[in-house]
C-alpha cells in the first residue's frame, strides 16, 4: 500500500496522546525507509520482524510500554498491509527468506503512485479506507472547524 500506511492505523486507532499517535503512525510507515536508505532493497529486511527490534526499543525509549506496543503494531500492520503486493513479505525472516503474498496488485515502487492507484485493487481497498476515515472522523473536523470559524 502507499497512503494506507498512514490512513489504515489512523482508521482504526483509539490513542489520546497526540505524541504516541504520531510515533505509531511513523513506526508504521517507517518500513518504507527503504527507498531512501542507499543500498537497501525495497520489501527486504525493513518489511520483517527484525526490523521491529530497533522500533521497539525506541518506542520503549520514547512512550515507554505504550511506544514498545504501538511500534510492534505499526509494523505488524505495515507488514500485513503489503502482503496483497506482487512482491510479497518475508514473514518468517530470518528463519525463512520465502516471501508470502495474496498477489492482489503489482509493486509500483515508492515513485509508482500513478501506476499502483491505476490498479483496481488497491484503488477499492484504499478508498474503502478513505470513506472509513471520513465517517469516523467527519465530527471532529466539522466541530474543529466550527470552532475555529467562530473565534
Ligand atoms: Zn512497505
Amino acid at each position: 500500500m502507499m497512503y494506507g500506511h498512514i490512513t489504515f492505523p489512523l482508521l482504526i486507532q483509539n490513542i489520546k496522546d497526540k505524541k504516541l499517535l504520531l510515533w505509531f503512525l511513523f513506526a508504521g510507515w517507517c518500513a518504507n525507509l527503504d527507498h531512501i536508505i542507499p543500498g537497501v532493497p525495497h520489501m527486504g529486511i525493513t518489511h520483517t520482524f527484525v526490523w521491529a527490534i530497533p522500533l521497539v526499543i525506541i518506542g520503549y525509549a520514547l512512550f515507554r510500554t505504550d511506544g514498545a506496543v504501538y511500534a510492534f503494531i505499526g509494523q505488524l500492520i505495515h507488514m500485513l498491509v503489503d502482503t496483497p503486493t506482487d512482491t510479497g513479505v518475508m514473514w518468517l525472516y530470518p528463519l525463512s527468506t520465502q516471501r508470502f503474498t495474496l498477489n492482489l496488485w503489482t509493486n509500483t515502487g515508492a515513485l509508482g503512485v500513478w501506476g499502483y492507484y491505476s490498479q483496481p485493487a488497491p484503488l477499492f481497498i484504499e478508498g474503502i479506507i478513505v470513506i472509513g476515515l471520513i465517517v469516523r472522523y467527519h465530527e471532529t473536523v466539522t466541530s474543529y472547524l466550527r470552532k475555529k470559524m467562530s473565534r
